[in-house]
């Protein structure tokens, strides 16, 4: 598992989390339950602030991501702002005591609903289409506003997850910078921001590059005189497979901030500089815990089923990602092969194909590592199975 123990630390022969035996967990709680190291989000944060050396630097959470509230909580507490993408998560994080400026509000696809509920708890919204901007305008002539652009690069690690380019359906395009400061300037609205992201786990931190340079062309004073500031959006990696190479997010900051730099000596004003990470902050946080119920042959292949499925962790299905399993009950025994699947009535639910694993037994709790992110959000209550209990830990818990 070498790579992964960022929250699981293997030590005599017994898998940990923050000094608690993850097998001891197993034995207390029904399974499936997902386990968050709290202390290790508050750490990929805060390393933001260390790789990108911009004073008025801000991480806005994206909170889709994961929404939990101990999650939201730790991160308030350490500053962060709140990327939010629909009004019940504006209002979540209202409740848990975000202020409404440290709030971006930034939907697809937006509804006068969503608009007028948003703009009345006074976050800040961040549009992406000149027909929403047109009403948004109608409605709120003299206000402030953010407008996200389509960068016009495509990355990602699934294509269902890259959000740039021609084949995108966000953002304004970037030849419409001049229309949008029409009806800007025809409105009295105040364009504060100007916003873009390029998808989710991008490994080529070249092509970001590219994106910001495209947006911050359009993004001139002639057009956008009132801007505080840019918001380069989310996308930050983090390792799912050991054979991913890491990404060097200390060059990538220094090198973005030099050209945020240049940029804002042209634009005449130092300008705050904003990310929206999701994935970066809680993917490696998070592990869910699922014990085996069945262990067979079939056809040649071993089969290993869980009480767990997609309902309750869908990114093997949906984004066919690879997450690392750990078998925390047998940690030392000798590998063998295994497809591992879940417990829903569809044959495409399956964690993984030939993985090799510690012997696995019935009884035995296995992990799925690197499940902080996108897994419990997107959880459903398909086959009517409850939604898995969630449980935090900290050095100080
Ligand atoms: N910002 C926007 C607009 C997004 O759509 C997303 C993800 O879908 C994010 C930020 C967060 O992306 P990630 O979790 O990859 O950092």
């Amino acid at each position: 598992m070498a790579g992964f123990e960022k929250m699981i630390v293997k030590s005599k022969n017994e898998y940990r989390v923050q000094n608690q035996l993850l097998r001891s967990l197993g034995d207390t709680f029904e399974t499936p339950f997902y386990l968050y190291d709290l202390d290790l989000i508050e750490e990929q944060y805060k390393s933001l602030y260390q790789y990108i050396p911009w004073p008025t630097l801000k991480i806005h959470y994206a909170m889709k991501a994961n929404y939990n509230k101990d999650i939201l909580l730790r991160l308030r507490e350490a500053n962060a702002g709140i990327d939010a993408v629909s009004p019940a998560e504006v209002l979540l994080a209202l409740s848990l005591g975000f202020k409404p400026e440290t709030i971006i509000f930034t939907a697809n696809h937006m509804t006068d609903v969503d608009m007028h509920l948003v703009k009345a708890q006074k976050v800040l919204l961040n549009v992406d289409s000149l027909f929403r901007l047109e009403r948004y305008a109608e409605c709120y002539p003299g206000s402030e506003v953010s407008l996200r652009f389509n960068p016009d690069v495509v990355a990602g690690e699934n294509e269902k997850v890259q959000t740039g380019g021609k084949a995108a359906k966000f953002g304004l395009l970037l030849e419409e910078a001049s229309q949008a400061a029409t009806i800007a300037h025809k409105y009295n609205l105040q364009v504060v921001g100007v916003h873009m992201h390029v998808g989710s786990g991008i490994a080529d931190t070249e092509v970001v590059y590219q994106g910001i340079k495209n947006v911050l062309k359009i993004a001139t004073r002639e057009r956008f005189s009132k801007l505080r500031f840019i918001d380069f959006g989310g996308g930050f990696k983090v390792k799912y497979h050991p054979d991913e190479p890491e990404v060097n997010y200390e060059d990538f900051g220094k090198k973005i901030t030099d050209l945020f730099a240049a940029y804002c000596h042209e634009y005449g004003k130092e300008l705050e500089l904003y990310f929206e990470p999701g994935k970066y902050i809680v993917a490696e946080a998070g592990c869910l815990i699922m014990q085996v119920n069945t262990v067979r042959e079939a056809n040649g292949r071993v089969i290993v089923g869980t009480d767990a499925g997609f309902p309750q962790c869908i990114r093997p299905v949906f984004y066919g990602a690879h997450h690392p399993i750990i078998n925390i009950s047998n940690p030392t025994a000798a590998l063998c092969e295994y497809d591992v699947y879940g417990n829903t009535c569809e044959s495409g639910d399956c964690f993984a194909k030939q993985r090799l694993l510690p012997e696995v037994k019935v009884g035995d709790y296995l992990g799925i590592l690197n499940a902080g992110a996108y897994c419990f959000s997107m959880a459903s209550v398909y086959n009517l199975r409850p939604l898995p209990l969630r449980l935090s830990c900290s050095k100080e818990l």
